[in-house]
């Protein structure tokens, strides 16, 4: 039997969390979104609300793919892998 479940929320961040997303702190007193659910395993996440949004246009650029390949803290905050990748050449051709 297969099953899942997902919810998601705002919260206020009480104390500091480490976006999924970016690997960058959230501080207390910040919004950010919190994923909680079962599929297959359970799992729960906390991103920032514009990692949330980068997450969703990169959904859009790749349909499908959601969970496949998504590694944590590999994009910067609030960028779709694609522009981290283009924003990371920009500044090692910026930086001579
Ligand atoms: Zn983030």
């Amino acid at each position: 039997m297969s099953s899942s479940f997902g919810v998601e929320k705002e919260h206020a961040a009480r104390k500091q969390h480490r976006c999924e997303w970016c690997g960058e702190t959230i501080e207390p007193g910040e919004r950010y979104a919190y994923f909680a659910g079962y599929n297959d395993d359970f799992y729960a996440y906390k991103m920032h609300l514009e990692c949330r949004d980068a997450e969703r246009r990169e959904w859009r650029e790749y349909p499908g793919c959601e969970y496949e390949g998504f590694e944590s803290y590999v994009r910067k905050r609030g960028m779709t892998y694609n522009q981290t990748d283009r924003a990371r050449k920009a500044e090692r051709e910026g930086s001579n």
